[in-house]
């Protein structure tokens, strides 16, 4: 994996994108393909799915840990936001475009979670 352009960067001081009970009917974050411009979402429910593993099915074990040194998570496994990152991988259905996710996913209490999307970049 090579990444290649920035569109989203890191932040230790932003809103979380999704908190259950409060942001409910935000179901995904969306941006737009940097070649074809069509939407492209980041599915929340997703992200909540793989807190545990840090990274999705789509994202090795080699992946994760070039993208924790890349990103400078280090042994206390937090994101930026003081969360726990998630790694996935988006493709655009219209123009094949990959891209990387990098989100903070946070349990703050039983099964009630927030998200930061922390960082999107097109990747080869
Ligand atoms: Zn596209």
């Amino acid at each position: 994996m090579k990444l290649e352009t920035e569109i989203k960067k890191p932040s230790h001081q932003s809103e979380p994108d999704y908190v259950t009970g409060k942001k409910d009917e935000i179901k995904s974050y969306g941006f737009e393909c940097t070649d074809c411009g069509a939407d492209i979402n980041i599915d929340f429910q997703r992200q909540i799915k793989y807190n545990w593993t840090g990274n999705t099915d789509l994202i090795s074990e080699s992946e994760r840990t070039e993208l924790k040194k890349y990103y400078g998570i280090g042994l206390s496994e937090k994101s930026h936001d003081g969360g726990y990152p998630v790694f996935d991988k988006i493709v655009c259905k219209t123009c094949g475009e990959e891209y990387l996710t990098y989100c903070g996913v946070r349990e703050f209490s039983n099964s009630a979670y927030s998200i930061h999307v922390q960082e999107i970049q097109k990747i080869k």
